[in-house]
Parts: C-alpha cells; structure tokens; sequence
C-alpha cells in the first residue's frame, strides 16, 4: 500500500530532521543555545505532525480491512454496499488514543532520544498502553470467539504475526484451500498472509476459555436444576 508507505517515509523523515538539527546543538555559544531553545519548541508540532500520520495510516488500514471484509462477504454489489457502510459505521464509532499505540510512543523516542524533553506527553503507563492496543485492533485481542464463525473457540490458535485469535478448524478450513487470506480481525495491522506456521495453539486462552464454559455451565445448571 502506497499511501502507507509514504507516511511511514515521511515519520522517517520528521525523526531525521529532527536528529539533524540536534546536531548542530551546543553549550555555552548563545546561538547554538537558541538553536537548542528553538529546537525544543518545535519538538511539540513534531509530536503533532507524527500523531496526525500515524492516525491516518491507521484509518487507511482499517479502510482497507473493511473492504476487504465486505468484499469476501458478499455477492452482490447490493450486498457489499451495505456491508461496507455497516463496518465503516461500527468502524465510526471506535476511537483510539493514537499516543498510547506503540507506534506512537517508539515515534516519540525516537523524536525525544535520551533528552528528557516534554514528559507532559504520553506519561501513561504500560497498561493503558496495552488496553488502548487492543481498542486499536478493532477487537479484544483475546476474543474468545472466533472471527469467522463467531462461536466460542475449542482450539485457539494465535496468530504470532498480529496476536489475534482463531479456532483451529476454523482457520485450517478457510487457508486449506486458499493461500492468500488475511486475518480478519478488523483493523488488524498485520498484511502478512495466515500460514500455518505462524499459527500457535494458545494453551492459557484455551484454558480461560475452559474456564468460561465451565462457569456459563455451572450457571446454567444451578439456574434450571437439570443434570
Ligand atoms: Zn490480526
């Protein structure tokens, strides 16, 4: 995807201008000073303009997932139509706080370097991070449900490429016979095709997933006093 490169060229280009004009910082020559002062101002529109990039090429993934979605779903152009407006609409409604993504926080390392410079920004801790992460892929990475058939998983496989979950027979059926499919777990960032290589049974999902069913049954049981 053209449009994601390029974005990822310009971020590129933003961390070494940026490491460019830090080298001509000094001490104690007053001009070298206002250099570093005016450096340091500017750091802030870097940060700005490298959210602003990576909130797009986040938006282009997930439009391109979509399509992709809709297009696999339907028959008719009817079909797709409306298939694609629904996933764009629930698509709408999700926000994600670009500065926790990782991609953002490894921009801003990268902009900041070992300088201890505006802390202000993104001082949230890891787990928010991590919570956020999961909001961006569009699903909670640990779905117990499988993305095609929406059934609670019996083995779940992770995919080691982006971390989502799918049910072994279920994945298996889909790639068997096909070798180009994506995951489709919406706004999955990965565009690496599924192989059965980077697919690992997930023992501790498989366990909480055990874990549930146990419990709904458990609840189901004292609920009707049957079995
Ligand atoms: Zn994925």
């Amino acid at each position: 995807m053209n449009f994601i490169n390029d974005i990822d060229n310009m971020k590129k280009c933003i961390v070494e201008n940026t490491e460019y004009m830090k080298s001509f910082e000094g001490t104690g020559d007053t001009l070298r000073d206002e250099l570093k002062k005016f450096n340091d101002e500017i750091l802030e529109k870097r940060l700005a303009m490298g959210e602003t990039l990576i909130r797009l090429k986040t938006k282009q993934k997930r439009l391109d997932q979509i399509l992709e979605m809709a297009g696999n779903d339907s028959d008719t152009l009817q079909q797709f139509e409306k298939k694609y407006a629904d996933l764009n609409a629930s698509e709408a409604q999700k926000r994600s706080n670009i500065k926790l993504t990782s991609e953002y926080k490894e921009f801003k390392d990268e902009l900041v370097g070992n300088v201890n410079a505006s802390t202000a920004i993104g001082s949230n801790g890891n787990m928010e991070a991590e919570i956020m992460e999961i909001v961006e892929t569009g699903d909670t990475a640990c779905s117990m449900y499988d993305p095609w058939t929406k059934g609670l998983m019996l083995n779940p496989m992770r995919n080691i490429k982006c971390g989502h979950h799918y049910d072994r027979d279920s994945v298996m059926s889909v790639i068997k016979n096909n070798m180009s499919v994506r995951c489709p777990v919406v706004g999955c960032a990965t565009k690496s095709y599924i192989q059965p290589n980077h697919l690992q049974a997930d023992l501790t999902l498989q366990q909480k997933i055990n874990d549930h069913k146990a419990e709904q049954e458990a609840s189901l049981s004292s609920e009707d006093d049957e079995d």
